[in-house]
Order: C-alpha cells, then sequence, then structure tokens
C-alpha cells in the first residue's frame, strides 16, 4: 500500500476584498469536487480564547491594545491551530488558508514605530505554506468592490500600504505568485485552482516546510 501523501498548504493573501474569502471557498468546493480532500481554514479564527480578543479589538475601535500586545495576539492565534494543521496536514488533506503569517506581518509592519524585522520573528517555527497567492486589485477596483467593511484596518491609505509591503514579500519569496484578482470570480478561480492541484501533486511525500524569516 502506498503511504498516504501529505496535503498542500495553501494560503491567499491580498487587500480587503481582493476575493480571498471568495476564492478560497471556490477553490475547497472545487477540490472536494475532484475528490481531493481539503478544509478552509482562515486567521484570525475567532473562535479561540486569542481570536475573541481579536475580534474585539477589530470590531471596536475604541479597544486600545499596544500595537506588539495585538501583534504576539495574532501570532498566538496562529501557534493555537499548529497541532490541528499538522494533524490535517500529515492525514493527506490539503488546507486553503484564507490569510497567514504575512497579513500578521504586514498589518502591524505599517503602523508607526513598528519594524518589519521585529514583525517576522514570532512567525518563525510556523508551517511554511507550499504556495501563497497574491491576489492583486488596483486601488480602483478595489473601490468598485462591495462590502467595504466597517473593521479596524478597512480604509484606503491603510490599504495602499498594506499593497506595497505585500508587493515587497512576493519579491522576496519563491513559494508566491501573484494572480491578478480583477478578472470575474470564475477566472480567478480557474487560474488558482490549476495551479493548486499541480502542488498538491508535487508535495506529495515532502516534508512540511518551517517557516524561517
Ligand atoms: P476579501 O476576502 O479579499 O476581503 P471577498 O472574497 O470577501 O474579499 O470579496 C469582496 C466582495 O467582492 C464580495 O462581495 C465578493 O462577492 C466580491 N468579489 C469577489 N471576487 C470578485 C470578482 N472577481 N469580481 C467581482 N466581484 C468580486
Ligand atoms: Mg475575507
Amino acid at each position: 500500500m502506498s503511504p498516504i501523501k501529505r496535503g498542500a498548504l495553501i494560503v491567499i493573501e491580498g487587500v480587503d476584498r481582493s476575493g480571498k474569502s471568495t476564492q478560497c471557498k471556490k477553490l475547497v468546493q472545487s477540490l472536494e469536487n475532484r475528490k481531493i480532500q481539503s478544509k478552509l481554514l482562515n486567521f484570525p479564527d475567532r473562535m479561540t480564547s486569542t481570536g475573541k480578543l481579536i475580534n474585539e479589538y477589530l470590531k471596536n475601535e475604541e479597544c486600545t491594545l499596544n500595537d506588539r500586545a495585538i501583534h504576539l495576539l495574532f501570532s498566538a492565534n496562529r501557534w493555537e491551530n499548529l497541532e490541528k494543521m499538522k494533524t490535517l496536514l500529515y492525514d493527506g488533506v490539503t488546507l486553503v488558508v484564507d490569510r497567514y503569517s504575512y497579513s500578521g506581518i504586514v498589518f502591524s509592519a505599517v503602523k508607526k514605530n513598528m519594524n518589519l524585522e521585529w514583525c517576522k520573528q514570532p512567525e518563525n517555527g510556523l508551517p511554511k505554506p507550499d504556495l501563497v497567492f497574491l491576489l492583486t486589485l488596483s486601488q480602483e477596483e478595489m473601490q468598485c468592490r462591495p462590502g467595504f467593511g466597517s473593521e479596524r484596518y478597512e480604509n484606503v491609505v491603510f490599504q495602499r500600504e498594506v499593497a506595497n509591503m505585500y508587493d515587497q514579500l512576493c519579491d522576496e519569496h519563491d513559494n508566491w505568485e501573484r494572480v491578478d484578482a480583477a478578472g470575474s470570480i470564475d477566472d480567478v478561480h480557474d487560474k488558482l485552482l490549476d495551479k493548486c492541484v499541480s502542488k498538491i501533486e508535487e508535495v506529495g511525500d515532502t516534508p512540511l516546510g518551517i517557516l524561517n524569516f
């Protein structure tokens, strides 16, 4: 009997309303239709104990928390899910993750008096994604999309800085791919699905990587 191949760790990043949540859901559906075991995860995971604090911070602008403290909470929220992620991956389940360490880094590092290198450190040791999709969308296109939220960070100036920093991370890492998110939902989906399926075949028996910034 051949050993179970591990699942792939696939992450979608991008600015607000670039279509991350839409695409993550569709990817899991399409993979399941192809009988490829997969599961959707999203960060922050608002159900855990740190997730509840994070939820309060995001929803309530009056909730004051030191920038470094909230950064570490977002990171802890990923660490809380480590065992679950590893178990699923080694059981052969592909994880499609709506935001991950890179969102954590970028959203903190663009704040005044925060330092990019410092922001990366708490992520070291978490599972390294096999593939990160960066959904790219111009500011004009972003503003045409429905559902500009009312949570902290959902403003144009902040999102522009976030987009620039994502670009920088994308250039620095070989496991990232830019995908133009301006096409229709189905067009973007088709591009992502093909790349995902190839990656799932490719990772097979290889060990899961570890983030090491
Ligand atoms: P994100 O999770 O990146 O913030 P969402 O997936 O929630 O983005 O999408 C934001 C909004 O844009 C939703 O109303 C969604 O239906 C819409 N949307 C997503 N992708 C597209 C697309 N390719 N074209 C047009 N509208 C889209
Ligand atoms: Mg979303």
